[in-house]
């Protein structure tokens, strides 16, 4: 076990400076955030006259961390078919959430017929007298979120296209997502009822994008649905329960339930509540469960139909009372035989999620790839490619080709045009990824995301730079780089123009601070479009040398004028990083 100086201090009512001090007599140069050992901890505590006693963790055998690892340790003859469970995703407006509701109006559970619709986060289906399970959250935003956090919940999914406008940036991108998760896709083409429907012309699309249906040769099925006219949509099921056939989803009922939390929030009358899906073993009415970091007894459960359940079978989505706290989406459901145990490992979980939050180290990064190699730990350099325009795109591409080696190949598992997003994050998150941003910058959330989870952005404008700086990383050799700090963010609010001819930018600071001596970029939708300096910052006519978030100010930057309104501009500074490898 180690914990940081502050927590150190925190415990011991010692000042962290004398810590610090100390630390540096017995010759450990340390600050207030650094892990120590209970050693060194054990040390220091005696300087100051404290006595220390070594906190062992309690048995871990039998925790969850991954659903995988339990599914692969069930005894094959214990195992039974269980239904799949299904995402939807696809571009906004293509259809994703009126297809949802036309498969649960047509083809709501026998028994469930009456039942009061619930919006849980997900919802059970029968055709055949076999079920479905669909989560109602579609998009690859939650379902890359998810994976992020290392939960893996869908077995299959459905693209979603509208027949009259084709294949879209976002269809792309969930193409992308699919890929890099490995899951089956089904692609649903929807809004055949339209006018000017054109599915052919989808499949096109789609195989130029490399999804090849099997009409057209390929091993991806494609149905055309209306969601509309409730059109095909046991079509759609038909297929979804072929691909789950060749597939064969099992799990073991009769094993003590995990699932992993869907959703979650406080009620204000009934405490916290969550939906979990259960995915090995039989989650029953009393059972005591160790969730993410907080534990509970489950009080009450029920299904999307609002109906009371006393037991909840495999692939099973179900709405549970009784937690002590909320969990979050992702989080691993586990029945605990002992209620002291679990709360035990909640708190260590709580604890490491804090401590995680701090040290941002578990991305793959650049800087680390030779070490990385040399270990034998990657033999794939996943890369997500964001650009300006589509064009650099095909030649970044190409020029990275040229860079596969026996040792490691490089594969862009996604690439796009404009910001770099959160959901870019999270998929380099989930695929062990670095992006690079080739004049296109993180919007904020996206570089929040990245900054706390360790993932390497790297930015270049000259394709050269870019090549040079992979081969080097892989082979150890990148050199000390000058890393960039972002200051702060600013939006341009109106614009005007001097007798100079020189514009002027109205701004107003949204976040950090901009002073005179930063660099500036000038943003538009997320693509660079101009990267240089400062001439001029005021405010009320007098130059000012900095401003903070909040204040509105006017900025001239060198030598560019093709400013508008709506303009975004990012200052940054440059620091060298040394490096530790
Ligand atoms: P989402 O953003 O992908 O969830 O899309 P929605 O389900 O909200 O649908 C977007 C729009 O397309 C809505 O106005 C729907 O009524 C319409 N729409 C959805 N499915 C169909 C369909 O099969 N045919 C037609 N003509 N319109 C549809």
């Amino acid at each position: 076990m180690t914990m940081t100086v502050r927590e150190f201090s925190e415990a011991t009512g010692v000042g962290a400076a004398e810590i610090l001090k100390a630390l540096l007599k017995a010759g450990v140069v340390a600050n207030i955030n650094q892990q120590i050992d209970y050693e060194t901890a054990a040390v220091i505590a005696a300087d100051f006259g404290i006595e220390t006693v070594e906190y062992v963790p309690p048995q871990l055998e039998g925790i969850v961390e991954n659903i995988r690892d339990v599914l692969a340790a069930q005894d094959p003859k214990d195992l039974k078919p269980r239904p799949p469970v299904v995402t939807i995703m696809g571009h906004v407006d293509h259809g994703k959430t009126k297809l949802l509701d036309a498969i649960r109006s047509t083809r709501v559970a026998e028994s469930e017929a009456g039942g009061i619709t619930q919006h849980i986060g997900a919802y059970q289906v029968e055709l055949h007298g076999r079920k479905i399970t669909f989560l109602d959250t579609p998009g690859h935003e939650a379902f890359t979120a998810m994976r992020a956090r290392g939960a893996q919940v869908t077995d299959i999914v459905v693209l979603v296209v509208a027949a009259d406008d084709g294949v879209m940036p976002q269809t792309l991108e969930a193409i992308s997502h699919v890929k890099a998760a490995d899951v089956p896709m089904i692609v649903a083409i929807n809004k055949i009822d339209a006018p000017n429907a054109n599915p052919d012309r989808v499949r096109q699309q789609l195989a130029n994008a490399g999804v090849i249906v099997e009409q057209f040769g390929g091993d991806v099925p494609s149905v055309e649905v209306s969601a509309k006219l409730k059109k095909n949509i046991d079509g759609l099921l038909e297929i979804i329960l072929l691909v789950a056939d060749l597939n064969e989803y099992k799990a073991n009922p009769n094993a003590p339930a995990v699932g992993t939390i869907v959703e979650a929030e406080m009620d204000r009358t009934r405490g916290p509540v969550a939906t979990v899906l259960v995915q090995n073993g039989t989650l029953r009415l009393e059972d005591n469960v160790l969730v993410g970091g907080t534990t509970g007894t489950i009080r009450t459960m029920f299904n999307d139909a609002g109906k009371r359940l006393r037991f909840a079978e495999p692939a099973t989505p179900v709405v549970i009372l009784g937690l002590n706290d909320v969990p979050q989406a992702g989080d691993i459901l586990q029945v605990m035989p002992d209620l002291t145990i679990a709360r035990e490992i909640a708190l260590q979980r709580q604890r490491k999620q804090r401590l995680e939050a701090m040290a941002s180290t578990r991305g793959v990064s650049l800087d680390g790839l030779f070490s990385s190699i040399q270990q034998g730990k990657i033999k794939e350099l996943n890369i997500i490619l964001k650009a300006d325009v589509q064009g650099s795109i095909g030649a970044i591409e190409h020029a990275l080709e040229q860079l596969n080696t026996d040792e490691v190949q490089i594969r862009i598992i996604h690439r796009g045009t404009g910001t770099i997003t959160e959901s870019d994050v999270n998929l380099a998150i989930a695929s062990h990824a670095i992006i690079i941003g080739f004049n296109a910058r993180p919007d904020p959330a996206a570089r929040r995301q990245a900054e706390q989870h360790g993932v390497d952005i790297r930015f270049y404008n000259i394709i050269y730079q870019l090549t040079e700086d992979i081969k080097k990383a892989m082979i150890g050799m990148l050199e000390p780089e000058y890393r960039e700090v972002t200051e702060g963010f600013a939006e341009v609010r109106n614009t005007f123009r001097l007798p100079t001819r020189e514009i002027v930018a109205g701004l107003y600071v949204t976040e950090g601070k901009i002073t005179r001596q930063y660099n500036v970029r000038v943003l538009r939708n997320g693509v660079v479009i101009h990267d240089g300096r400062i001439a001029s910052l005021k405010r009320f006519k007098d130059d000012v040398r900095e401003v903070q978030a909040g204040y509105e100010c006017g900025l001239i930057v060198e030598g560019f004028n093709d400013i508008t309104t709506g303009d975004t501009m990012e200052f940054y500074r440059r620091e060298r990083v040394e490096r530790t490898v």
